[in-house]
């Protein structure tokens, strides 16, 4: 699929009133990511949505999990497999 995060695997910013363009980190700058991914997307919406829900800040989502905020992240915009967040998910909630 096409990478849902940048231009033809750039990404355009301003930092430090300059603006910026830098190599997208999610398809590594070849503008496409596995047709995995696509599905990865949908669910990391709905951990973000279940994590709104029960009004948790990325933050808080990520020590009740017991993992870093930037992994959550990643989880969230479809970046990781979601079945290795199910597994902590079971483990702290059912082991
Ligand atoms: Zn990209």
């Amino acid at each position: 699929m096409i990478c849902p995060e940048c231009v033809k695997g750039r990404l355009y910013g301003i930092a430090h009133m300059k603006s910026i363009e830098m190599e997208c980190p999610r398809c590594k700058g070849t503008a496409e990511v596995p047709d995995i991914q696509a599905e990865w997307i949908e669910i990391g919406k709905e951990i973000k949505r279940l994590r709104l829900e029960n009004n948790l800040g990325l933050r808080a989502g990520a020590v009740e999990l017991g993992i870093q905020p930037s992994i959550l992240s990643e989880y969230e915009r479809g970046m990781r497999n979601p079945e290795d967040l199910k597994k902590i998910v079971e483990e702290k909630y059912n082991g």
